[in-house]
């Protein structure tokens, strides 16, 4: 029988995976009792919605079997099953190209990153197998498939039989060695207390067979060895529990379970609302940025469940983009189970839920900013871009939604503030909320153009990312406070400081100035002299809607993109901006 490659990339981190030194190898039981369970999601939903098709509510479990002799542990659910090409595409192909890439990029040192973050779930069996064997029927389809594999050196398929719809998956379970104990594997009362620690809120029965004793007939001190069917998890979904008889260790099984991310969440949030609709959430706010949130691959959305059923894996309607990073869930017992996606979106309650869910989380930011500024600020490290990107789309429509969640570096505190921060530090006589623009902090620090307004004693908001200066734009002021950046030619310092002195210096240096302005041609739209510079000899400055950071941006960007951010920035094209080259009046 011909054996099928692996993708080139997917032997690669198949190769990682089965060498990682990751030492958490027991998930691999929660990964495929999750695939088994979403499996069985997926049959019910079309038993549920396709009238040929009727089961029993019996008909769905999950069982849980083991060969300690021959070293099997065995994983069957009764779930939708995989065609042919349904085995060879999902468990052909590990994870997304470009995903090595990101590895070395990310310096993960082993394989935990790979796990969950690139749905490589059913992989993780390899961690604690020698040979993986997945005999599957489609819901369906007359023929079954056995697909097997013994690593990264590829895998066969073959017709077999099998009498139900569904999957086994049977695992060469790895012989021990001095540091890996692999035979708990194997262990009937380990399985069952992995699975009560991490897939005890399945739905769905996972069913084990538990050896017991019990009293021979007649006798009253005779025992006999029998086996005892047992459901071994509580199957009721934790977000049907009681907030209160839940611990965070629940909720971030929850997360890894669902892949949410690979990280732990820095948040989570479970909402049960009984009002004008009735739904139940939760949501997770995750503490890293994932490694495609900021690219167009990344799928904003939620899990949306009809009473307990899931009618989609992700909902977008339900959060807003610039809350896009929100992982999590909803059940809605007031939600049609055969509502199509554009019925969906006109649903009336789905708005409700969505609008409830921007409020809490919304809420929920601003408490974490007020409580604990730690875990805020590296939410913020992850996921500030976003809310910036968020106030400067949509024609600054959620300015007012944001803002208050802005944070800067400050060049006075020497680290991140708020906007409101800012506001309540500002001198008397100061007029504006000052930032300067640049690469870096460090880069910053030394711009020519900041050393008037730190001189003043004003603090200075630095922008060190390109959306910065755009989102700021858009927001224009806050709390009647406007924003001015160091460069623009009129800073509201100098006016008051001897006009008319400063005039007739100017006319002095008439000549010098109108010939470097005739050398540097295109480059400048005027050259002045200046009072702001002190230890330096000459700065940029501009004026009018785009500075010379916000130029850059837009020189750097894709045509379309370039058109796109013109039309936004006030009108005005790009490049006919004033700049102007400001000389120091004294070392002229
Ligand atoms: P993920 O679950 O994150 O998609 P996996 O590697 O765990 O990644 O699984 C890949 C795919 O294989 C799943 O998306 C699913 O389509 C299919 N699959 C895995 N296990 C089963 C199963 N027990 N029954 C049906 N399909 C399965």
């Amino acid at each position: 029988m011909a054996k099928r490659q692996f993708k080139a990339e997917s032997k690669r981190l198949l190769e990682l995976m089965i060498n990682s030194i990751y030492t958490n190898k027991e998930i691999f039981l929660r990964e495929l009792l999750s695939n088994a369970s979403d499996a069985i999601d997926k049959i019910y939903y079309v038993a549920l919605t396709d009238e040929n098709i009727r089961f029993n509510q019996e008909d769905y479990y999950i069982k849980i079997t083991v060969d300690k002799d021959n070293r099997i542990l065995k994983i069957a659910d009764t779930g939708i099953g995989m065609t042919k090409d349904e085995l060879s595409d999902n468990l052909g192909i590990i994870a997304k190209s470009g995903s090595l890439d990101f590895k070395k990029d990310n310096q993960a040192k082993d394989g935990y990153d790979i796990i969950g973050q690139f749905g490589v779930g059913f992989y993780s069996a390899f961690m604690v197998s020698d040979k993986v064997t997945v005999v599957s029927k489609a819901l369906g389809s007359e023929e079954a498939y056995r697909w097997e594999s013994e690593g990264a050196e590829g895998y066969s398929i073959e017709p077999c039989e099998k009498e139900g719809v569904g999957t086994e998956i049977s695992l060469q379970i790895k012989q021990d060695t001095e540091d890996d104990h692999y035979e708990d594997f194997l262990n009937i009362h380990r399985l069952r207390s992995l699975v009560k620690k991490y897939s005890d809120f399945i739905r769905y029965p996972i069913k084990m067979d538990i050896p017991s004793r019990k009293l021979k007939e007649g006798s009253e001190d005779d025992f006999e060895e029998i086996i005892v069917e047992e459901t071994v998890n509580s199957m009721v979904p934790i977000w049907r529990k009681n907030k209160s008889e839940l611990k965070p260790e629940d909720y971030e099984n929850f997360y890894a379970e669902k892949h949410y991310g690979f990280d732990k969440p820095l948040k989570y949030i479970h909402v049960a609302a009984d009002g004008a609709v009735n739904y139940r959430s939760i949501l997770f706010i995750p503490e890293k940025t994932p490694y495609d949130f900021y690219t167009k691959e990344y799928e904003k959305g939620l899990a949306l469940y009809a009473n307990g059923i899931l009618i989609m894996e992700k909902c977008p309607d339900l959060l807003p983009d610039y809350f896009s990073f929100v992982k999590g869930m909803v059940d809605s017992e007031d939600l049609s189970l055969n509502i199509s996606r554009e019925m969906l979106q006109h649903s009336r309650q789905l708005k409700l839920i969505a609008k409830n869910i921007k409020n809490k989380v919304k809420s929920e930011l601003l408490s974490l900013l007020k409580d604990d500024r730690d875990k805020y600020e590296r939410f913020y490290a992850s996921f500030g871009r976003q809310l910036k990107f968020g106030i400067y789309s949509e024609y600054g429509l959620n300015r007012d939604e944001l803002q208050e969640l802005l944070m800067f570096y400050s060049s006075s505190e020497r680290k991140m503030t708020t906007l409101d921060e800012y506001v309540s530090r500002m001198k008397e006589d100061q007029k504006y909320i000052y930032y300067a623009s640049g690469e870096s902090n460090e880069k910053i620090d030394r711009l020519p153009q900041i050393e008037l307004v730190a001189d003043k004693g004003y603090e200075i908001l630095y922008f060190t990312e390109e959306v910065d200066e755009f989102a700021i734009r858009v927001l224009m002021n806050f709390k009647e406070k406007e924003f001015k950046s160091v460069s623009d030619s009129d800073l509201g310092l100098e006016a008051d400081e001897g006009k008319k002195e400063e005039e007739s210096k100017a006319e002095q240096a008439k000549d010098m100035l109108m010939a470097m302005k005739e050398i540097l041609g295109e480059k400048v739209a005027d050259v002045r002299l200046s009072k702001r510079l002190k230890s330096h000899p000459v700065c940029l400055s501009s004026e009018g809607a785009v500075s010379i950071e916000m130029e850059k941006v837009l020189r750097s960007m894709p045509v379309e993109n370039g058109i796109a951010y013109r039309r936004t920035v006030r009108g005005r094209p790009v490049g006919i901006q004033q700049r102007h080259l400001q000389i120091d009046e004294l070392k002229w």
